[in-house]
């Protein structure tokens, strides 16, 4: 139990600035949504990963997904975190640690001689084949998410998604299926996934998701034959096409003839959403905690204190409260929360 327990907590060491969390003690900021001067970077979607810092400390394969998306020189200079390793910077211990939400993915420990802040970026308990596994990091402050931060919120297991996917198939073996998904994060756990049940065809994948792809399977998530669409269309019948979400209803779409359309996301759960994006199959596949894994993380973490942002917020806050824990919504703006626009965050 941490030595602060009961204590006045200090709420000093990290403070919010327009370019986002800001720790005075060691200089830096995390997954600042301007430039600043250092950064320390949780994952490599848009809204945590920008690019033009001065310099940047993330994960090896953050700082490869950074690369592969801005360009080699996404930043001044980069650091490489290793993983579990404490790291002095000014007055405050920094360590990463797995998230669980997509490759490299890493919540950030702030260590001040004892009193411990975690940030956990975004994270997801459920298992996922294509990342480490989110690791429960003990602390006094935990910075959670609330992406999916209403009750309404509860991801089934995202086999069982796949296997209605793979149903389809069968039942209508002259469609192609075209799926939805998320070009970091997604994509690769429904392509993972498919490979678990047992599908071993080559999958079609549209161009805005090759590169991604191939990355992670340089880090060494394998997925199996790929092939890119390229320039093909009605000879895909019966096959499983992989495309970023706002392809479903774009004329690209039009060259398979009729195709089968899912779409996998968190926000598949609301019927509404998934008619909106012209998804006949939604997928309930979320690389974030749904409500009950938010609110086991929290009690599980012992923080006293809980910062939440991104998302529904004041749910998770009233939810903290009523569980006697100290909550504060953070507000911060330049992060992706609606799910409309949530191409870049992967929910
Ligand atoms: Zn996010
Ligand atoms: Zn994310």
């Amino acid at each position: 139990m941490s030595p602060y327990r009961g204590r006045a907590i200090p709420t000093d060491r990290l403070t919010l600035t327009e370019a986002g969390l800001y720790c005075p003690a060691g200089g830096f900021h995390i997954d600042p949504v301007r430039p600043v001067e250092r950064a320390l970077i949780t994952h490599g979607h848009a809204d945590h990963a920008r690019a033009g810092h001065g310099a940047v400390m993330a994960s090896g394969e953050t700082l490869k997904i950074m690369a592969a998306r801005y360009g080699e020189d996404f930043a001044g200079s980069s650091e490489k975190a290793t993983m579990g390793e404490s790291l002095r910077m000014g007055d405050v211990e920094v360590s990463f640690h797995p998230a669980g939400h997509v490759l490299g993915s890493c919540q950030i420990r702030l260590d001040f001689s004892g009193f411990r802040i975690v940030v956990s970026g975004d994270y997801k308990r459920q298992a996922d084949p294509t990342c480490a596994a989110f690791e429960l990091l003990p602390c006094d402050i935990f910075i959670t998410e609330a992406t999916f931060g209403l009750p309404v919120f509860r991801h089934p297991k995202a086999e069982d998604e796949i296997a209605k996917l793979l149903k389809s198939l069968r039942l209508f073996p002259d469609k192609t299926h075209l799926v939805g998904a998320y070009a970091l994060g997604k994509a690769q756990r429904v392509i993972a996934l498919l490979r678990q049940a047992g599908y071993d065809k080559p999958i079609y994948l549209h161009g805005a998701l090759e590169t991604l792809c191939r990355l992670y399977e340089e880090e060494g998530v394998e997925l199996g034959p790929l092939e890119p669409v390229g320039k093909r269309g009605k000879e895909l019948a019966g096959e499983i096409v992989i495309a970023p979400p706002g392809q479903l209803a774009d004329r690209w779409a039009r060259r398979f003839g009729d195709p089968a359309t899912a779409l996998a996301s968190g926000w598949m759960r609301v019927r509404a959403r998934a008619r909106q994006r012209g998804a006949e199959l939604p997928l309930i596949i979320s690389d974030h905690a749904d409500w009950d894994d938010l609110c086991a993380t929290v009690l599980e973490t012992g923080a006293e204190e809980i910062w939440v942002t991104h998302g529904a917020e004041e749910a998770l806050v009233h939810w903290c409260k009523t569980a006697g824990l100290k909550a504060r919504p953070l507000n911060m703006i330049g992060y992706e929360d609606s799910g409309e626009t949530a191409e870049s965050s992967g929910a």
